[in-house]
């Protein structure tokens, strides 16, 4: 191959005569010089390790694991404050339940390993993922126990709801009444001298509605010598309510009647000397005080 070069320099156009040898020689020659170059280069990275990108790489791992520091405390602080309020909120709960069961009468649940009447300054609790645990753990099994002692409570409480809707605790005359005799001893209306009293009597107008005092199962209704028109309703449990000297009757045996239902009206037949209820409360055939069972109603505090 013939290169021929020209150049201002030259008067005269110079022919250069490149051959195959001089082509293999520079191709030989720039692959050793890049060869040389690159191992330089790693050279250089490898065991000089280029101070400044070694800075750099160190100061992101530093920034790196103080990030990861920084977020785990935050972290354990909102945890151990989290434990905190729900420690706050069992001793609330603690409260309700002795509230309740002092309302209630019925079993008061559990109180926590701590004391509620406590106090004392705030020292932050160090924070330690460990003990944290431990403490949600504690808290889990106090909720535990005491929501099973409220879950007894409300079952205890369902019952005793149960069996206050059937006691005869609603005035049985409707509209203004007084009371004329008490219950217990007194004397015979009829002159016969002392008498045991076995029911309060509710003086009103004639025809007054008389009311079931309780739900219940009418089991008498028809009349006697001395009672007069008579109705007794069962409400369960061996407790029965009398109602007597009515004008009327307005119920039949074996008829359910909801508290407040009218059963007849007042009046005075039987052994009466003028329009009255007589109202009886018995307990396995043994007469209690209607006004024990009347006391939440306005005439039974006169
Ligand atoms: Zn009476």
């Amino acid at each position: 191959m013939q290169i021929i070069l020209v150049s201002s320099r030259f008067s005269l156009a110079k022919s250069v005569d490149v051959n195959m040898r001089h082509i293999v020689a520079a191709l030989g020659v720039f692959l050793l010089a890049v060869l040389c170059g690159s191992s330089a280069l790693s050279w250089l990275a490898v065991h000089l390790r280029l101070p400044m990108v070694q800075a750099q790489i160190e100061a992101m791992q530093t920034r790196e694991m103080q990030d990861k520091e920084a977020k785990a405390k935050s972290n354990l602080q909102a945890l151990a404050a989290r434990v905190g309020e729900l420690q706050a909120r069992m001793v609330q709960l603690d409260g309700l339940g002795q509230h309740l069961s002092s309302r209630t009468g019925l079993e008061p649940p559990a109180r926590g390993p701590e004391n509620a009447n406590e106090g004392g300054p705030f020292v932050p609790m160090p924070l330690d993922e460990k003990k944290l645990t431990e403490e949600i753990d504690a808290l889990s099994q106090r909720i535990e126990t005491q929501a099973e002692r409220f879950n007894n409570m409300e079952s205890l409480l369902r019952a005793a709801m149960v069996r206050r809707a059937f006691l005869p605790t609603t005035m049985p005359v409707a509209g203004p009444s007084r009371l004329g005799s008490p219950f217990g001893i007194r004397n015979d209306p009829f002159g016969r001298g002392m008498a045991l009293h076995e029911g309060l009597d509710f003086v009103a107008p004639y025809g007054a509605p008389v009311l079931a005092a309780a739900g219940g199962v009418v089991v008498n209704a028809s009349y006697h010598h001395e009672f007069g028109n008579l109705v007794e309703i069962n409400h369960g449990g061996e407790l029965i309510t009398r109602y007597a000297h009515m004008s009327a009757i307005k119920v039949t045996v074996g008829m359910t009647v909801r508290r407040g239902q009218q059963v007849g009206e007042l009046g005075s037949t039987g052994r009466s000397t003028g329009p009255h209820l007589h109202f009886e409360v018995r307990k396995n055939g043994s007469p209690l005080n209607p006004s024990d069972f009347l006391a939440s109603s306005s005439l039974a505090r006169r």
